[in-house]
């Protein structure tokens, strides 16, 4: 059966939400509407339609809200990153290699960390730990002497430790000085271990970015080390007799840059450090840019805050061309280059799909074509401002309802009208207001107080999951994420709405969407059908949201299903993870549930003494109890 409306086709809703501007070539709409992704980017022959998979997660018995992972997408990324460098350090003629260092903060889960180093082997991409906890995880899933374990971060002895054990273990380990005080830790347990340590230090470089993380880079920086500081390094270990360690130069001038003409500078600035650090005599391999490679998610090829204005060849080739300017002309050897890019690696290869619960919509109910008689005059004034609407008296009829409603609400207040009645004067109202923003539509100029008003009138989808738990940036630095509808594309979606998720906080919402160039506050959505679920897809989620989320309202962890799209368009299943139970959640808290189970059991064995329910009740309450505890935190079908 088809619901495709006149005139539309599911290009217009691959043009309306913009699909290939922020698809990275990943996803696209098929004929019947459905949204597709495809493993070779922009080559549609084999991909997988995403209603498909969901059947096909539902069937195995996992609910929506699910976290979709396509590991062929992650591959795709590595692959171009370190493609781009190894073409751009070609046809430049680079005296150096590249090598990358998976940051593991952007999303620590095992699976992503194994599928990263899995498929980065053949590249020597190697880990970056910003703490204890990831060089332990890093030590533990790294096995590649070839590729880098760069360890960011403040150190303590366990810390020094580790990595200089991971040094006699065959690995490039590389210890970064963050802090001043670190150094004369690391020279007093590389004596005491007899290892010889391979050391970095981190810049405070003066050049600035702008963006959303602009402050984790520049002069202002609380981490790194500024010029007099890095001096006093070089002495030190001067002193000691190791400044030949000292390899590797490190800055990061903060995630999502959007503008390549920051990553230049930053790159000229270091390049110059690195030529200085050379010529005091260190033993300089490395340059390590950090991250800081953005991922383009509003499609918009602009330097925008949630785009970039440049492709990952560019950036490549950008940077190598800056390092070759600089040290060329001092006569330093070119150095393996190497990144710590994050977002731009995992951020395609997670989508989030959850099925929408309700609707509100906004529609006054039908008015009779007359009031009653006896009808509050207020009522009934406001009810000939509606009838009287015309184009040339759009702003006067505006106010007019807003005066009749302040008055309908003082009469009601003061006790001179019913609540019924109330109820008629703002079902009036809003059925004038619905008139007006019909008209609106077709005025050349809006006068200001009338532009809220389509907004006033757009629907609110409920939808299944929390933004807390799973889009935490879109709350918390108003991030945007592509959202769209994964199926029914080829039909017109003719309701307008926000997205409000399941947590009982009015910031649980998502109202910024991409639209043209600009963001628009509601985004078209179809209406719902009683006969079949709606689904929508949060897509770009693979960087930084699955363990900066929260249990607000203790929602937990989504279901996260992993697939892998094979050659001729079909795709298996590779891994599942079941999300947060509720007995998880609340143990998250502090909760015994053991505990709260026979504290609850006592509670039913009064109610039976007390005769208010059946020992045979009591056994169904707590068997649904039980249940509960067991159940997923989201609404389940
Ligand atoms: C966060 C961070 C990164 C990752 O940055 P992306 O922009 O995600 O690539 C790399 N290096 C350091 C030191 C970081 O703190």
């Amino acid at each position: 059966m088809t619901h495709a409306h006149e005139g539309w086709t599911a290009e217009r809703s691959a043009e309306l939400y913009r699909v290939r501007e922020w698809g990275a070539g990943f996803f696209g709409v098929s004929e019947n509407g459905d949204l597709q992704v495809t493993a070779t980017p922009d080559d549609f022959a084999g991909a997988v339609s995403i209603p498909d998979i969901i059947a096909g997660i539902q069937a195995r018995g996992l609910d929506l809200p699910v976290l979709l992972r396509i590991e062929n997408l992650l591959d795709t990324q590595i692959s171009l990153l370190n493609d781009s460098f190894i073409q751009a350090m070609k046809s430049l003629d680079y005296g150096g290699a590249y090598l990358g260092a998976y940051p593991i903060k952007v999303n620590q889960q095992q699976q992503v960390v194994e599928a990263v180093t899995r498929h980065g082997r053949k590249y020597h991409h190697g880990l970056e730990a910003g703490s204890k906890a990831e060089l332990i995880a890093a030590m533990g899933m790294h096995s590649d002497p070839g590729a880098v374990l760069v360890c960011n971060g403040y150190k303590d002895e366990e810390f020094v430790d580790l990595a200089l054990h991971a040094v006699q273990l065959g690995f490039k380990c590389v210890l970064v000085i963050e802090m001043p005080g670190e150094l004369p830790l690391i020279i007093e347990r590389s004596r005491a271990l007899g290892v010889e340590p391979i050391l970095g230090v981190r810049a405070k470089l003066a050049s600035q970015a702008t963006g959303q993380w602009a402050e984790s880079g520049g002069d202002r920086s609380i981490f790194g080390l500024n010029a007099a500081q890095i001096i006093e390094v070089i002495d030190r270990l001067k002193e000691a007799g190791m400044l030949g360690c000292l390899q590797l130069l490190h800055y990061h001038l903060g995630s999502q840059i959007p503008n390549i003409r920051e990553i230049r500078s930053g790159v000229a600035e270091a390049s110059r450090i690195y030529a200085g650090l050379a010529a005091e005599g260190a033993g300089m391999r490395y340059l390590d840019l950090g991250g800081g490679l953005a991922v383009d998610y509003d499609g918009t090829r602009t330097s925008l805050s949630s785009s970039r204005n440049y492709s990952v060849y560019e950036y490549c080739a950008d940077v190598i061309e800056g390092v070759m300017t600089v040290l060329d002309e001092q006569g330093v050897p070119h150095p393996t280059i190497i990144t710590e890019s994050g977002r731009a690696l995992v951020a395609y290869y997670s989508m989030l799909l959850f099925n929408v619960l309700d609707a509100a919509r906004f529609e006054p109910e039908p008015l009779p074509d007359s009031l009653p008689e006896d009808t509050n005059v207020h009522i009934r004034h406001m009810h000939q401002t509606m009838l009287a609407l015309t184009p040339d008296n759009v702003q006067e009829s505006f106010n007019d309802a807003l005066y009749y409603r302040d008055e309908v609400r003082q009469a009601f207040n003061q006790g001179t009208i019913s609540f019924r009645e109330r109820a008629l004067g703002e079902n009036v109202f809003w059925q004038t207001v619905r008139n007006i923003a019909i008209l609106a539509r077709d005025l050349p100029a809006l006068p200001l107080e009338l532009e809220g008003i389509a907004r006033t009138l757009s629907d609110i989808y409920y939808c299944n999951f929390s933004v807390f738990q799973s889009l935490p940036d879109a709350w918390a630095i108003d991030q945007l994420f592509p959202v769209m509808p994964v199926h029914r594309l080829d039909e017109e979606p003719t309701r307008e709405g926000s997205l409000a998720d399941i947590t009982c906080d009015c910031d649980g919402k998502i109202d910024r969407f991409i639209e043209g160039p600009g963001v628009n506050r509601t985004m078209r959505l179809h209406a719902l059908r009683s006969s079949e679920e709606y689904c929508l897809g949060a897509f770009l989620v693979g960087a930084y949201q699955e363990t900066l989320g929260d249990l607000h309202n203790l929602f937990g962890d989504t279901n996260v299903v992993t697939i892998r799209i094979l050659e001729d368009g079909k795709y298996e299943f590779v891994g599942e993870l079941e999300g947060d139970t509720v007995e998880d959640v609340l143990s998250y808290v502090e909760y015994d549930t053991k505990a709260l189970l026979t504290r609850f059991r006592e509670t039913a064995e009064q109610s039976v003494r007390k005769g208010l329910i059946t020992p045979a009740q009591r056994r169904e309450i707590l068997q649904a109890y039980k249940n509960g505890l067991r159940g997923y935190t989201y609404l389940e079908r």
